[in-house]
């Protein structure tokens, strides 16, 4: 028996830029969103330090605190929020329902899966966030964020992938040298990536290698990793001021497995001109669906444009699918076409306006004319 039962137009699970970008959107449209924050309220900017590339902070602002502005921007339109954890979903219809830990059973119209991912990490000494390792003081999992404060400085890099060749190609634009590290001694990374790689003289590869520890203290930063060979088992130190990990990252979608499609890795396949997964009235944004950019500000725009999507559909607008069709939440389906449409009975009916009909016809007349309720078609 359910704790507590709710039933929202618009729930939004994950509370980094994606989805409180979405909560700012949908509570301005007055859909009174409710936020389901999650393990890590915030996402993946409370644990970093200084963010200089988020547009708008000419001095660069500390990611906590630009989450908390993200929160208060949300609340002060009437977002509701919920720290919990999704544990199961049906999506099977609307309205869709999912479970918490804390026992509620939650109802919504439309769902934005903003839930993120989350790199992953080594598991050695002083990997962690500060206070409790470097993280932040020399230990990074993106280049992108992070690249600037090694202006002239020695840098490892771990990892034997497509993103540990990008975050080590990216890293010579300051660092003096990069050293990539891998545990073997061939890559998993892509040959076009390798290749440039290995013509970039500032980087050097270290093979068959594990990092042991990450050497350093708050006062001082990162001053080099512990190293283990793995065919001779011999340790040794190797200075450096910097140290990206780049063995991956993990969308955070298991819950969502049974019933949205999802590439091998478990990011959330979106049709590309919407933010539209699979299954009607279901959105999914940020880095829940983008293994690519990755990237607080490309979040922060793939949760409004998820938030549009919801608006759309719950004002019977239609919403593009990765098929090319569009939805309505009515259940008509316009082809990817435009000619016609698929009433929720079955029936199909033309979607080319009074007079459009004939050759050369349509060039005179709007290009696209929408699905309507079925009650407002021209009978
Ligand atoms: P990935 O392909 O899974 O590679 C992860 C790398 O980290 C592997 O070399 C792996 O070593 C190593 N690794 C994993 N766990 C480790 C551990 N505990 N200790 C030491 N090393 C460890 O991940 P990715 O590089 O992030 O790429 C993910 C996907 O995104 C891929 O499909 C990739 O092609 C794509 N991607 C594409 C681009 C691009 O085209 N521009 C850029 C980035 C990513 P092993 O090789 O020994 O397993």
């Amino acid at each position: 028996m359910a704790k507590e039962t709710l039933h929202r137009e618009v729930v939004i699970i994950g509370s980094g830029p994606a989805g409180l970008t979405a909560a700012i959107y949908a509570a301005r449209a007055e859909l009174r969103p409710l936020v389901i924050h999650g393990p890590q309220p915030g996402g993946q900017l409370t644990i970093t330090t200084e963010v200089e590339n988020y547009p708008g902070f000419a001095q660069g602002i500390q990611g906590p605190e630009l989450m908390v502005q993200f929160e208060e921007q949300a609340k002060r339109f009437g977002t509701e929020f919920l720290i919990t954890f999704v544990n199961k979903v049906d999506l099977s219809g609307r309205p869709f329902t999912l479970w918490t830990d804390e026992g509620h059973e939650i109802k919504a119209e439309t769902l934005i899966v903003a839930s993120g991912a989350s790199a992953k990490w080594l598991g050695i000494p002083n990997e962690a966030p500060a206070p409790d390792g470097l993280g932040g003081l020399g230990v990074s999992a993106c280049a992108t964020c992070d690249g600037f404060f090694f202006k002239g400085k020695p840098i490892v890099v771990v990892g034997g992938g497509d993103t540990a060749m990008e975050e080590a190609t990216f890293l010579t634009r300051y660092a003096s040298r990069v050293t990539l590290i891998h545990r073997r001694e061939s890559l998993r990374a892509s040959k076009i990536m390798q290749d440039k790689a290995f013509k970039n003289p500032k980087i050097d590869f270290m093979w068959n290698t594990d990092v042991r520890e990450i050497l350093g203290a708050p006062e001082t930063g990162v001053t080099g990793v512990r190293l283990h060979d793995t065919q001779t088992g011999a340790e040794s130190e190797f200075a450096c001021e910097g140290v990206f990990i780049a063995i991956g990252h993990k969308p955070n979608t298991d819950v969502f497995k049974d019933w949205l499609d999802m590439d091998v890795v478990g990011y959330i396949k979106t049709a590309g001109v919407s933010m539209a997964t699979n299954i009607p009235g279901v959105f999914a944004c940020g880095d829940a669906q983008d293994s690519l950019y990755r990237q607080a500000v490309t979040a922060a725009g793939t949760g409004c444009m998820a938030a549009i999507d919801a608006e759309r559909f719950l004002d019977s607008l239609p919403v593009v699918m990765s098929t090319g069709e569009e939805v309505t939440i009515e259940g008509e389906i316009v082809s990817a076409d435009h000619e016609s449409v698929t009433m929720p009975d079955g029936e199909v009916v033309s979607n080319i306006a009074d007079g459009a009909s004939g050759e050369g016809a349509r060039s005179e007349q709007p290009e696209v004319v929408y699905a309507r309720p079925s009650s407002e078609l021209p009978s």
